[in-house]
């Protein structure tokens, strides 16, 4: 069983939980606040990184889902370890997309129980290690994302980068993957959901597409979701405003094309889930067309 949604929602709302939090904008502050963890040895900090206090990294929001479709979420929540404090980000930032992909969350809760299909969902913050990436990436655990600089991130040992994927970003993986290797020992169908948001600017460059499906080397389903959204007027990005690729992503080459299993990276405006309410929207509008995209692509088993 995973926690309920209550508690994800409380240990992803919570950045930079640790000394800093009355006083994040105050550098003296953050300066006496890093140095209590490079204290520790760098094989104890390997060991460490996450005390009790600190959430599960994988959530997983409705475990005994009966449908085909595996919803999986990189970007989900912000948690950041205790340890870490707030990496030296000020907490205005935690507000922004640089820290996870806003209202996403909100959207996989309703769209999880609509469906009645399994999300697995990470629920640390991109800017302590992102789970779309391969470790080792430049981007993996960023110095600087979109213009902020992430002072935690700066200086890292090996030991250091080892912690954060060994704690998270390995058990996430596992977890897909362990699901995944359940329903092919099970003979049961699975179709890889990549839930992810996008930002309405990037650059001063504004984003029309209220959607967008991302693929590689299958573009099946992503095609056939697409097709079903422009019929209901939307604009939906190929391939754009991302491309997904085997260097910047990891999710789905590593977990559905590898395993020649259907998939669709699926991207959505960020400025059209912030709301609750936009994402009760769009999760209707996805528990109605993904059904039927997959039925049109192929994806479903022959009843
Ligand atoms: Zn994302």
């Amino acid at each position: 069983m995973g926690p309920s949604w209550s508690g994800v929602i409380a240990g992803a709302l919570r950045p930079g939980r640790r000394c800093c939090h009355l006083v994040r904008n105050n550098a003296s502050a953050l300066k006496r606040c890093k140095p209590r963890a490079q204290k520790l040895p760098a094989g104890l900090r390997t060991l460490i990184l996450l005390s009790p206090a600190d959430p599960s990294p994988v959530h997983i929001l409705n475990p005994a889902g009966a449908a085909p479709f595996l919803l999986v979420c990189d970007h989900f929540g912000r948690a950041v370890p205790h340890l870490l404090g707030d990496l030296g980000v000020p907490a205005p930032e935690w507000d922004r997309h640089i820290a996870w992909d806003i209202g996403i969350a909100g959207v996989c809760q309703v769209l999880s129980a609509a469906l009645d299909a399994t999300c697995i969902a990470q629920a640390y913050s991109r800017l302590v290690i992102d789970c779309n990436r391969r470790p080792g990436h430049p981007t993996s655990i960023p110095p600087c994302s979109d213009n902020t600089v992430i002072p935690g991130n700066t200086g890292l040992s090996p030991a250091d980068r080892a912690a954060r994927a060994a704690h998270i970003f390995d058990p996430y993986h596992q977890a897909i993957a362990a699901e995944l290797d359940r329903r092919r020992a099970a003979g049961i169908p699975a179709i890889l959901i990549a839930m992810h948001s996008f930002t309405p600017t990037m650059a001063g460059m504004a984003r029309p597409w209220q959607a967008a499906v991302l693929h590689n080397r299958d573009p099946a389903l992503s095609h056939a979701l697409a097709r079903l959204l422009q019929a209901e007027g939307l604009l939906v990005g190929d391939n754009e405003p991302y491309q997904l690729t085997d260097d910047s992503d990891y999710t789905v080459p590593v977990h559905a094309e590898a395993r020649l299993l259907p998939y669709v990276e699926l991207e959505i405006r960020q400025d059209l889930i912030a709301s609750p309410g936009g994402q009760a929207e769009w999760a209707e509008r996805l528990a109605r067309t993904l059904p039927q995209a997959a039925e049109r692509a192929g994806a479903l088993p022959p009843r």
